[in-house]
């Protein structure tokens, strides 16, 4: 698990500061949890308590993010997070994404391990794997545009200095557990641009650390074997998207997501959390897990330097399920306790050591603190050889085709192809795609050689523009000789 090591931050009387944000839903119920069993183990924390969330949003701050809360979290720069919510009608950004964004919390680290006394159908298969999760790129910059009145968008920004952060952080924690193996999870088989720098990052990488086993795994296959074989795997880096989701999975495969916590780290601030929601419908009721927000802040003790007061917890937690304290979700429970009363029973259990549960030898993650510059990667050439223009038309391929070839007749560019959602229309192929409103138009320089100058994009636009709904161009880009763009389906 995680310990950054020393990592400053505020101290308050002796007491270590932590920004608690107890979150919506069941959230509440279970940062109280935590933060009643770390005070019984006399851990010198403070907690500064800051809001974030619906309650938030329904004040009408569009962000769901005030700004004491990320006052709170510059000055302590460690946080336990309840899960938030972004209710329907208020804001458009979830909070949580905005957290990991404001303070560039760029690794999510999501371990996984087969716990005693919650029966699953893999257990006794000796489960214990961590998903490292990018957490601040990919779909999730959220950048949306709706092209045409039916056809929406969203920006996959995969950066190389992004790939190197969390494969570096993936390769540093691997280390810091002994643990010998890194899959990387990628669907670089079809995004080979942007799916794909996270693989060839991880490549370029991987043999600075010799001693760890490392392999690619294409992201759909990784699924299946998580499923099939889990305790074949150690540690996994993905990106953002396929993190999201396989780190649901590898939760429901040690008994759900009530019992999966994470760790949001940054080089400068981390953020302590489960990997659930707010699960609006047991809000308040007393009746679900609080182990996972309790892992997490185990989590953060480690992360603290805390490893006693951790170890007193982790083991109070196990003895607690071997004593067959089994809140809810546990499958096959007959008579559940109550989230009180397991968090009475850990605090009851402080002390004891579990016999099944052999704890790790935790050692600092060297966070990645060379500061990585801005342009990461720098070509020694680069070429614009055209660009494709995004056009919204309501009619058949061979139309739009033959009115382009006419609009850029005698210009500085020629027609190479039109596509309708990645496939290519015209000239036709032979396809039989369904098409919509929106279509991509790629013009290339007329005899495939030398390069396009900004004023013949610029006049190329215009023409276009004289006769089509335009809403954007992308160039087309060679660096070191190499296609900065993909070709549609069916392009030569
Ligand atoms: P969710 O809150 O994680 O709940 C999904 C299901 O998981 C629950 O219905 C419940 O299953 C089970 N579950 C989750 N936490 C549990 C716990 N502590 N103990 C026992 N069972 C637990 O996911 P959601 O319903 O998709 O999302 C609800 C809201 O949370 C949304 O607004 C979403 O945006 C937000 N959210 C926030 C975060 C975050 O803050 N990091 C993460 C995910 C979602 P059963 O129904 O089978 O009992």
């Amino acid at each position: 698990m995680v310990n950054q090591g020393a990592v400053a931050g505020a101290m308050v009387e002796g007491k270590r500061l932590v920004t608690v944000i107890p979150g919506d839903g069941i959230g509440p119920e279970c940062v109280a949890a935590a933060q009643r069993i770390i005070e019984a183990t006399g851990a010198p924390l403070a907690w500064e308590v800051r809001q974030a969330g619906a309650s938030v949003f329904r004040q009408g701050l569009a962000s769901g993010v005030p700004r004491e809360t990320i006052e709170s979290i510059q000055r302590t720069r460690v946080a336990l997070k309840g899960p938030l919510e972004t209710p329907v009608g208020f804001g458009e950004k979830s909070a949580n994404v905005t957290l990991r964004k404001l303070f560039e919390t760029y690794g999510n680290i999501r371990p996984v391990r087969e716990l005693p006394g919650v029966p699953t159908p893999y257990s006794g298969r000796g489960i214990d794997l961590v998903v490292v999760r990018e957490n601040v790129e990919d779909l999730y910059a959220g950048i949306e545009h709706m092209q045409t009145p039916g056809v929406a968008q969203c920006l996959k920004l995969i950066s190389r200095k992004g790939c190197e952060k969390i494969v570096r952080l993936a390769f540093e924690f691997t280390r810091s557990e002994g643990r010998k193996t890194i899959h990387c999870a990628t669907k670089s088989n079809i995004m080979k641009l942007t799916e794909g720098l996270l693989k060839s990052t991880f490549e370029e990488i991987a043999p600075e650390y010799p001693e760890i086993e490392a392999q690619h795994i294409i992201i759909d296959n990784c699924a299946h074997q998580l499923v099939k074989k889990p305790e074949q795997f150690d540690v996994i880096v993905t990106t953002n998207m396929n993190g999201d989701i396989i780190s649901d999975l590898t939760s429901a495969l040690v008994g759900g997501l009530g019992f999966a916590p994470s760790a949001n780290l940054g080089s400068d601030v981390a953020i302590f959390e489960a990997v659930h929601g707010s699960a609006p419908k047991y809000a308040g009721k007393d009746v679900i897990n609080p182990t996972a927000v309790i892992m997490s802040a185990v989590m953060m003790l480690r992360h603290l330097g805390l490893f006693t007061e951790a170890g007193q917890i982790e083991h109070a937690v196990l003895v607690t399920l071997e004593a067959g304290v089994l809140p809810r979700d546990v499958a096959g429970v007959t008579q559940p306790a109550a989230t009180s009363v397991f968090t009475d029973a850990v605090i009851a259990n402080l002390g004891k050591q579990s016999a099944t549960w052999k704890p790790r030898t935790y050692q600092p993650i060297k966070m990645p603190l060379q500061p990585i510059p801005t342009d990461t990667v720098r070509p020694a050439s680069r070429r614009v050889i055209g660009a494709d223009v995004f056009v919204e038309f309501a009619g058949t391929p061979d139309e739009l085709g033959h009115s382009l070839e006419g609009l850029v007749q005698d210009s500085g560019v020629r027609l190479k192809m039109v596509s309708n959602r990645g496939t290519k229309v015209y000239p036709s192929v032979g396809a039989m795609t369904d098409v919509v409103d929106h279509w991509r138009c790629r013009f290339v320089t007329p005899d495939d050689q030398g390069e396009l100058s900004d004023q013949t994009l610029l006049d190329l636009v215009g023409r276009v523009a004289a006769k089509h709904r335009w809403m954007h161009l992308e160039k087309l880009q060679e660096f070191d000789g190499a296609a900065g763009y993909t070709r549609a389906q069916g392009e030569d």
